[in-house]
């Protein structure tokens, strides 16, 4: 009897075993798994992240000094900025704030992004600073330079965005947080959000972690255009464009194909 007991309880030992090994193995399975981690885990993020944000008080002062310096290429053509006071233009998710909880918190529910959830997430104010920018943003505020958050959370979170701002040591209120839809005209496209900063200020810099945080036009599947828009992209950047890493997730995950598709074996 005492044999038969012994088998069991090994037996069912064995059994959680190979399950909380497949249950890890399924979490580390998840296309996110290594974004998330990296984000969270490794010092090399908060180096690339706190690099951006150098860089970015370095490329401040530069663009300060220069009036004939825009970082938007609009206003660069309709070459109207030299006499505007300077304004700054920031991301807020991934870019301002880290929201790798949420993410983290879909890979362990095995869910995907979810409209509701996120809008739930983002209420809970609990979004941390991406290492750098309250560095950068207080040293643009000693400079006098008006700094703008345009973002496409919902307009129902400015509220909840403006609280989590101010709690990471920002100042932000409904006119420098600038949400989708806000108005009638104002939707995904950050363009006309960027239009409204750009008739009062010079745009000194624009910083995001998403090639429409920087520039329109990206979405296109001519090749021709791409490879303008590309060539423009090589000039601001790193000058007057600042970005972000961000592998979690993005607009380029549309332009990606699926499964083996997007795997080159050969360059
Ligand atoms: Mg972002």
């Amino acid at each position: 009897m005492f044999r038969v007991h012994s088998v069991l309880i090994i037996a069912v030992l064995i059994v959680g075993v190979i399950n909380s090994t497949s249950a890890q193995q399924k979490l580390e399975n998840d296309r996110r798994y290594n974004a998330i981690t990296y984000v969270q885990n490794a010092f090399e993020y908060q180096m690339l992240a706190k690099q951006a944000y150098r860089l970015a008080r370095v490329q401040l002062e530069t663009g300060l000094a220069d009036t004939k310096w825009s970082a938007d290429e609009f206003q660069i053509e309709a070459d109207d900025f030299a006499d505007k006071p300077p304004a700054v233009i920031l991301d807020v998710d991934e870019t301002v704030l880290d929201n790798s909880p949420y993410n983290a918190r879909n890979i362990i529910d095995q869910k995907n992004f979810n409209r509701q959830a996120w809008n739930r997430w983002c209420k809970e104010v609990k979004a941390t600073a991406i290492p750098g920018v309250v560095e950068f943003v207080k040293q643009a505020e000693k400079r006098g330079v008006k700094v703008f958050y345009v973002t496409n959370r919902d307009d129902e979170l400015k509220p909840a965005t403006i609280e989590n701002l101010k709690k990471i040591g920002l100042t932000a209120d409904k006119h420098n947080v600038l949400t989708r839809n806000e108005q009638a005209g104002r939707g995904d496209d950050k363009l006309s959000r960027r239009a409204m900063v750009a008739k009062k200020h010079r745009v000194v810099l624009l910083i995001g972690d998403s090639m429409s945080d920087l520039c329109s036009g990206m979405g296109t599947k001519n090749q021709k255009q791409r490879n303008s828009r590309a060539a423009k992209i090589s000039k601001m950047l790193g000058e007057r464009w600042i970005m972000l890493p961000n592998a979690a997730y993005g607009s380029w995950e549309r332009a990606v194909p699926s499964g083996r598709d997007a795997l080159r074996t050969e360059r």
